[in-house]
């Protein structure tokens, strides 16, 4: 059975083509399954009964199940999500005054194994199929749907579990069929694209010839600290990272994001600061320092305080470097990556 949901548009026609259908058949398809939000072939009345049958036969329009559910004091949802061979992934609905976002996951589990991250604790288990990543969309459009105030989906951040350019096909598949103007028409502005820095996948990603955002997670403005706290250092270290991301500025124009987890007395020190300042200046980035999520009660990390977050943040434009604070949603309910699965699955007792 193929997922309907799971294919690229350009993929979807020559799927029809190859059905013996008209062109149209793709945009047809997509126009009932994203604008109409038909979710059966039975609803397409425009589609010949005959063809209906062949579509029921071959094709298939499945979502991710429900597994858990945790809704926030400030209206975050989160969901683990049941896929069809039975494992579980996460995403997060957050509501900004601009809109809604949702926050994907690109793999089972994560090989990247930051020190400070729950995803990457079990290890990876498998990619997403973009119909899998779609579905994590869908699922949360829906729900909206169901509150009934008019809302629906209008951004999306690929950081939930999983390094999205070590599943690089399977996302850029995922972010075309979003950003059709057919499909989810999720605008590229609106889509981010997370990494913690394989370089292959950046300059590759530079050349896509999307308007999507790129963040990089920085996290430790040295090699000494950043190979403590992401394994992935070590084979592509600052000094390979920084220019790839400069090369990718410059092909793609755009501004690139970098995301730098505030952990108190390891990387939010006035040298830490000055070393990130060095690192910055000169490109056309900015920095989002983001309060570090406490996994549980043995982490070895702690979230910096209130106060030297602002510190870190007055050092930081003091310097030239404009930088903002991430707002948080949802730390009532294990919102920060992976920590809702590791809890159903028992990880941090392992
Ligand atoms: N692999 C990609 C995307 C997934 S992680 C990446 O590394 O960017 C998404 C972001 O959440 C990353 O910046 C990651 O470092 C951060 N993160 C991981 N654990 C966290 C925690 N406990 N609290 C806050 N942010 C966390």
């Amino acid at each position: 059975m193929i997922n309907l949901y799971g294919q690229e548009i350009n993929e979807l026609t020559e799927l029809m083509l190859s059905e013996g259908q008209k062109k149209y058949r793709a945009i047809q398809l997509y126009t009932w399954i994203y604008e109409k939000r038909a979710i059966s072939f039975d609803e397409m009345t425009d589609v010949s009964l005959k063809f209906r049958e062949v579509l029921k036969e071959k094709y298939c329009l499945d979502l991710p199940k429900i597994h858990t559910k945790q809704v926030s004091q400030d209206g975050t949802i989160k969901l683990l999500l049941e896929l069809k061979d039975g494992m579980k992934v996460e995403c997060v609905l957050m509501r900004y005054n601009y809109g809604c976002a949702v926050c994907v996951s690109s793999q089972v589990g994560c090989n990247m194994a930051c020190s400070f991250c729950s995803s990457g604790i079990l290890g990876k288990q498998r990619n997403l199929e973009p119909e899998e990543m779609v579905g994590q969309v869908l699922v949360i459009n829906n729900l909206l749907k169901e509150e009934g105030k008019g809302q629906h989906v209008t951004h999306v951040v690929v950081m939930g579990t999983g390094e999205p350019f070590d599943n690089y096909d399977n996302v850029m598949d995922f972010i075309r069929i979003i950003n059709h103007q057919k499909g989810l028409a999720i605008g590229a502005r609106h889509i981010t694209v997370s990494t913690c820095g394989l370089i292959d996948g950046i300059l590759k990603y530079a050349k896509e010839g999307l308007q999507t955002n790129l963040a990089i997670s920085l996290h430790a403005p040295n090699n000494e600290l950043r190979n403590a706290l992401m394994k992935v250092n070590k084979a592509y270290p600052l000094e390979k990272l920084m220019p790839a991301v400069k090369e990718y500025e410059q092909i793609s124009g755009r501004r690139v994001t970098y995301e730098y987890l505030l952990l108190e007395g390891i990387n939010d020190t006035k040298e830490c600061a000055d070393q990130l300042i060095n690192l910055i200046k000169g490109t056309m980035g900015y920095v989002n320092l983001i309060p570090y999520n406490e996994t549980n009660k043995n982490d070895k990390y702690h979230r910096s305080s209130g106060n030297r977050v602002h510190a870190f943040l007055d050092m930081l434009t003091k310097g030239g470097v404009t930088a903002t604070i991430r707002k948080e949603f949802g730390s009532d309910i294990d919102a920060a990556c992976g920590q809702l699965k590791a809890k159903s699955e028992g990880a941090y007792e392992k």
